[in-house]
């Protein structure tokens, strides 16, 4: 039986969405003690009993009583169970996080399946909907899978009420790996913002910001005035399509901070990124190192690696028979890499 502290390293939900994606696809059990202490408000959340409820359907799975609050978790898995599935978090957690944990055991799945998650699809400190359809399936269908995401209704913090669809047709049973050393030319870059229910002139004066900070071109803006009812929500997508990958940097409004503020640490973070010249960025290093870990090996260059992903990294090597190695190269960028055995 593996055992997890979920207070170390990062302490937070991945090391949860982790263990469960993996138990789910090597059959090994685990049990979890300490579940987020690293939090402010540690114990499981609803996105989290979600979470584990997606993987004990799709993983057959025995998890026995779930509370939200609880600090630990025995999880016992059984036969995946591809098909049609509904999850629904049933506040603004994020669906996307949901999708994180059943993803890599229905890629490896015998059958097709069909998800639809409800909750949250753009939420801070979560993937946005975008950085999923953009950055990280791209990548997974270059490894051979077979995977598709429809956003039905977006659903933003804290009203929650977003709606996904996602198609997976397992082929291989095995994905390939990845080698994403060099990211290649910048080919396109776009500055979205998604409004809903909001004065309109906090979508202008996102945009005015990222012309300063950036420089992109008028014609690499757009704003998107959603349906009233899906709000209110705001959120800054900064684009940035490379030859071998795309980074998308979100920015989520808040009440209490400007819309300038917004905009500017979105798109200081996306400067920071053109200004490397790493291929993964921050968040979706550490969301690779699954998949490229199940392929069997795979490397990239990334900004500095993030607990987060130093924490994915030690979960990972608990459950599969694969090393994961950090190292500074002279350029500044960081390389990544995993290897089986
Ligand atoms: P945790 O904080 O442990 O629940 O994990 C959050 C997960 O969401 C990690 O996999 C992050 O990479 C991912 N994440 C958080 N914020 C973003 C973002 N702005 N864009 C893409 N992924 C994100």
């Amino acid at each position: 039986m593996i055992i997890i502290d979920g207070s170390e390293g990062e302490g937070g939900g991945q090391v949860l969405r982790t263990a469960l994606a993996l138990s789910i696809v090597t059959g090994q059990p685990f049990r979890i003690e300490k579940i987020r202490a690293g939090r402010q408000r540690p114990g499981l959340m609803r996105q989290h009993v979600t979470a584990i409820e997606a993987a004990c359907a799709i993983g057959g799975a025995e998890c026995g009583e779930l509370a939200v609050g609880a600090a630990e978790l025995h999880f016992t898995p059984g036969k995946i169970a591809p098909g049609e599935h509904e999850f629904a978090v049933g506040t603004a957690g994020s669906a996307t996080l949901v999708l994180q944990t059943v993803l890599p055991a229905l890629l490896l799945a015998d059958r097709p399946s069909r998800l639809v998650l409800s909750g949250g699809t753009h939420n801070p400190s979560a993937p946005p909907f975008e950085f999923l359809e953009r950055v990280f399936l791209p990548l997974l269908r270059r490894m051979g899978a077979d995977v598709e995401a429809r956003l039905e209704r977006p659903g933003f913090y804290p009203a929650g009420g977003g709606c996904m669809a996602v198609e997976v047709r397992p082929g291989a049973a095995q994905l390939d790996g990845l080698e994403l050393l060099d990211r290649g030319l910048l080919r396109r870059t776009e500055a979205r913002v998604l409004i809903a229910a909001l004065p309109g002139e906090i979508a202008a004066r996102e945009l005015a910001t990222v012309s300063e900070v950036l420089g992109w071109p008028e014609e690499a803006r757009r704003i998107d005035q959603l349906p009233e009812r899906v709000g209110p929500g705001n959120v800054l997508l900064l684009e940035a399509a490379f030859d071998q990958v795309t980074e998308v940097v979100a920015g989520f409004g808040r009440i209490g901070v400007s819309a300038e503020r917004v905009a500017e640490q979105a798109a200081k973070r996306m400067r920071g990124f053109l200004e490397s010249k790493a291929a993964v960025g921050p968040y979706l290093a550490d969301q690779l190192l699954l998949p490229l870990a199940l392929a069997g090996g795979g490397s990239f260059t990334t900004v500095k690696p993030s607990l987060h992903c130093r924490t994915a990294a030690a979960v990972i090597e608990r459950f599969l028979g694969v090393g994961i190695a950090f190292s500074e190269r002279d350029d500044g960028c960081h390389l990544v890499a995993v290897r089986s055995g």
